[in-house]
């Protein structure tokens, strides 16, 4: 209780005070006060320390006691003081319910008046947030340290663009990627890094985004620094800034496929080889009877309605056995390939086909041809095989020579396609018995 008015108001002044105090009396060093808030803050009451002593050397946290109290003891060492402060110290303080609670303890005496004022604040709250700070900083930096392992190990290379377009960013990985070190790549322009051919499809991956797709895909060349060119596959996805939450540029991921895009021309190249080995022959190039079947039934169909006259030839070579019993096969396989050669170039017409038969034997099919037109063109491939000029000794013109049968189906009427090449066939053999070198024509009147 108060002992004096002045007392009193100090007491009430005390009371309405934001930070806990207790008051203790020098001589005894008993604790006659505390405050609201000392009361809110430990949840104590003064009844429950008989003394200073008795709250120093129990309700610090354990290891910090001595401390404590070794703050007032200094008084003590000193008694001639007029007025002491105990410099503040952080201490932990077992409340009455069991809770820790971290304070700032201070303190002044004034001897004078025998009183001793002890102040906590409490620091707690501030504690905790900063310890959550440090946690979460501590979690940043690690996820940001994993961030730049997961990019600088990735086979993968990470760019960041603003808006329009602008290289902003680029991960550790590019290196392995495309030789440049993430600085020399940021000086060069998007101008240098791709493939002329492909700036138009990064330009279209640019402007879907742009559109307002969330993500595009491109597919091209990247310069290396080695100055040769790598495949890659990029990705164009919209990133948004963390505050404002609206489109702030694009990152591209962007990975190596020239592997893959090796992998998928050998496939192509061998698809092609494949689909054309099934529709030409291997020695010659040219296309295989098989093809020649498919475009004689089509033009059976295409015949009628054009109303056009039909040619096809049969071609055989003169004395080729003797040519190759003479020469040998190898030497008989380059005659093949040099005559199949002057037999395709004289077809100039488009629609013209020249296909190998059968060993020496090749055929032609001549859409929209007279028998007239037929005979001129089989009187050029005589010529024309006749100028490569390979010497066949057993042969009677003393170099290879080649004999046509021709056969023309009028217009008209509907193409009779097994027909037309028996007449060709026996046209054939009748300029073989003529003395070969030679054509001979049918007209077929179906
Ligand atoms: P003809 O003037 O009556 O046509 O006489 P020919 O010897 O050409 O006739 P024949 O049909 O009896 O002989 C065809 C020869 O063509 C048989 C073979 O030696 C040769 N031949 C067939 N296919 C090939 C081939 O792919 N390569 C080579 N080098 N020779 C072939
Ligand atoms: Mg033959
Ligand atoms: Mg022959």
């Amino acid at each position: 209780m108060p002992t004096n008015a002045s007392e009193q108001a100090l007491w009430i002044a005390l009371d309405a005070m934001p930070v806990a105090v207790s008051w203790a009396t020098l001589a005894d060093m008993k604790i006659v006060f505390m405050n609201r808030t000392f009361t809110e803050m430990f949840g104590y009451v003064v009844s429950d320390f008989p003394d200073i002593p008795a709250w120093t050397l129990k309700y610090p946290h354990p290891d910090e006691r001595e401390r404590t109290w070794g703050r007032w003891r200094e008084y003590f060492d000193h008694p001639d003081n007029n007025e002491f402060l105990i410099r503040p110290i952080e201490v932990s303080v077992t409340c009455k319910d069991g809770t820790i609670k971290t304070v700032i303890h201070s303190g002044i005496i004034l001897p004078q008046s025998g009183w001793a004022l002890a102040i906590f604040i409490d620091i707690t709250q501030r504690k905790r947030n900063e310890l959550l700070l440090r946690q979460a900083e501590e979690r940043a930096r690690q996820s940001e340290a994993l961030y730049r392992l997961l990019l600088e190990h990735s086979q993968e290379m990470v760019v960041l663009l603003d808006l329009n377009g602008n290289l902003q960013e680029v991960s550790p990985s590019a290196q392995k990627l495309i030789g440049w070190t993430p600085e020399e790549y940021l000086s060069l322009s998007l101008r240098h890094l791709i493939h002329r051919d492909d700036l138009v499809s990064i330009r279209e991956a640019v402007h879907a985004i742009k559109r307002g797709m969330i993500a595009a895909c491109y597919r091209g060349r990247i310069r290396h620094k080695d100055g040769g060119y790598r495949w890659v596959e990029a990705l164009f996805q919209v990133y948004e800034d963390a505050v404002t939450k609206r489109p702030a540029g694009y990152t591209v991921t962007i990975h190596d496929i020239t592997e893959q895009k090796r992998q998928e021309e050998l496939l192509a190249s061998m698809n092609r080889k494949l689909s054309e080995d099934a529709t030409h022959d291997e020695l010659t190039g040219l296309p295989n009877r098989r093809l020649f079947h498919d475009a004689l039934d089509k033009e059976t169909l295409f015949q009628l309605r054009t109303l056009s006259s039909t040619s096809l030839m049969m071609l055989d070579l003169d004395h080729f056995k003797q040519y190759n019993d003479t020469y040998g096969h190898l030497a008989g396989d380059e005659v093949l390939k040099q005559a199949s050669a002057a037999i395709a170039g004289t077809l100039q017409r488009e629609g013209d086909l020249a296909a190998r038969f059968g060993g020496e034997e090749f055929v032609a099919l001549l859409p929209s041809t007279t028998c007239a037109g037929a005979e001129k063109i089989a009187n050029s491939i005589l010529e024309a095989v006749r100028a490569l000029n390979i010497p066949h000794e057993k042969n009677t013109a003393g170099i290879v020579t080649i004999s046509i049968g021709v056969a023309c189906w009028p217009a008209g009427s509907r193409l009779d396609a097994i027909e037309l090449l028996k007449q060709a066939d026996s046209a054939l053999y009748r300029a073989k018995e003529s003395g070969r070198d030679s054509y001979q024509t049918v007209q077929c009147h179906p």
